[in-house]
């Protein structure tokens, strides 16, 4: 299976293709919008589940389905031990794999986790696509409730809104169940067949193995097929049960009571095999091609196909770099104090005495001058100066030297405390 040593391509060693070294302010960013994300999801009742970033290849083969892209052709698979393990695709998959093997089913309904890490794709990377990406995202387990869409719904609205996140849409249907599906299916192949010459190889096999995904094609030819009169007017009969579509209304209800906006969008069926009822999917027309943040829909056999208890559930996942493309400057908290110094010992012990206090401090390392760790203090833009030199030390004090004003005084360590 493996390639000889001999026929592999020579690399130079930087990162690999579609991946991202994240560092200095942005990754400063990237954390305060984590933290952000925790924060509201810990306030709503979610808790935080760890799942490994490779699992099983078959677990998503069963679980995102055998006829996706991502299994088909963008998972990172290897084998160790004659075990074939793929690089995780999605979040999904491994939360319901861990909610099965935990035996989750048997706790208090609803159960809310949320987490967040790498997934991996091997996709061709553009902006807005990358081979390593990170993802957030969320599933409650347990409930088949209109309240539990519009609840997992809303927190990813209100997520967005105090990111400030410009120009966002969310698009949302119902593709009811896999039973409501197939006489939908059977319709749109017979509406389809007439061009299927004309589709691309993808789309043609989806028209076997998968009709519904074709609707998810990204090639712009099949979309404008797909967007024909007599094809556009068959996608807009809702062709969902009736209990299904009450589960919708009463969900769209909740956010027109909540003034959330939406659009229907019947072409919306997104890209894993796993959906029944409600889907979604929120963009931003900031964000050019790769205009999706956020995906996800309700799954109410998943559990169950992989070997669970029948448990119905809902969930979403953000795209953070596609995220964070869209978050403007965020407040970074400022440099309280830097401790110029040649007394380590009593600049460390006052440095934690501060930070016990929250606030943000550095000390010198460098043993050089003063003058020269003066303007180390001023090139990151420190809020205020301690000088401690020997004298200082020995009397418990500090000079405090206001950066901005260029102001100096002389103060014992206990009034810093008190500040
Ligand atoms: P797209 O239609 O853009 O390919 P998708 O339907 O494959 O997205 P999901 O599987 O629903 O995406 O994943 C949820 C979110 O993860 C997406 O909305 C997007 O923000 C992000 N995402 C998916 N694939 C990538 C990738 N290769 N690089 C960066 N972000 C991605
Ligand atoms: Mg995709």
């Amino acid at each position: 299976m493996a390639t000889p040593p001999s026929k592999l391509r020579k690399v130079v060693i930087q990162r690999p293709k579609g991946t991202q070294d994240l560092f200095g302010d942005e990754s400063a960013r990237w954390e305060a919008v984590e933290a952000l994300c925790r924060l509201q999801f810990k306030n709503a009742g979610y808790q935080e589940i760890r799942t490994p970033a490779f699992e099983h290849t078959e677990l998503f083969e069963r679980g995102v389905g055998e006829a996706t892209d991502i299994v088909n052709k963008e998972m990172y698979t290897f084998e160790k031990s004659e075990r074939r393990l793929s690089l995780r695709p999605e979040g999904t998959a491994g939360v319901v794999r861990s909610f099965i093997e935990q035996g989750m089913g048997r706790w208090p309904k609803p159960v809310k986790l949320y987490y967040m890490g790498p997934m991996f794709r091997y996709e061709r990377p553009q902006a807005g696509r990358q081979r390593q990406f990170h993802q957030v995202g969320v599933e409650l387990f347990g409930l088949d409730t209109p309240a539990s869409d519009a609840e997992v719904i809303l927190m990813a609205m209100r997520l967005f809104e105090s990111l400030g996140l410009p120009n966002l849409s969310l698009q949302i249907n119902n593709i009811g169940t896999a039973a409501c599906r197939e006489t939908f299916k059977a319709g749109l192949k017979v509406r389809v067949q007439p061009y299927l010459s004309q589709l691309c190889a993808d789309c043609q096999t989806r028209y076997d193995s998968n009709p519904l995904r074709m609707l998810d094609c990204k090639n712009t030819a099949c979309q404008s097929i797909y967007g024909l009169p007599d094809i556009q007017q068959f996608l807009q009969t809702d062709f969902t049960s009736e209990a299904c579509q009450a589960h919708f209304a009463q969900l769209l209800s909740i956010l027109d009571a909540l003034k959330v906006p939406y659009q229907r969008n019947f072409m919306l069926v997104r890209g894993l095999d796993y959906y029944t009822k409600t889907v979604f999917e929120i963009t931003s027309t900031n964000l050019g091609a790769q205009n999706a943040v956020c995906g996800g829909g309700r799954y109410n056999t998943l559990v169950e196909d992989l070997g669970g208890p029948e448990t119905p559930a809902i969930g979403w996942a953000l795209g953070l770099e596609r995220l964070m493309s869209l978050v403007g400057a965020l407040p970074v908290k400022p440099l309280d104090y830097y401790i110029v110094t040649d007394q380590h010992a009593a600049a460390f012990d006052l440095a934690e005495q501060l930070r016990a206090q929250h606030h943000r401090v550095e000390v010198d390392l460098s043993g050089k001058g003063f003058g020269k760790q003066l303007e180390r203090a001023a090139k990151l833009n420190a809020t205020q100066v301690l000088i401690l030199g020997e004298a200082e030390a020995k009397n418990g004090e500090v000079q405090l030297k206001i950066l901005a004003t260029k102001a100096q005084s002389v103060v014992p360590y206990s009034q810093l405390f008190e500040r």
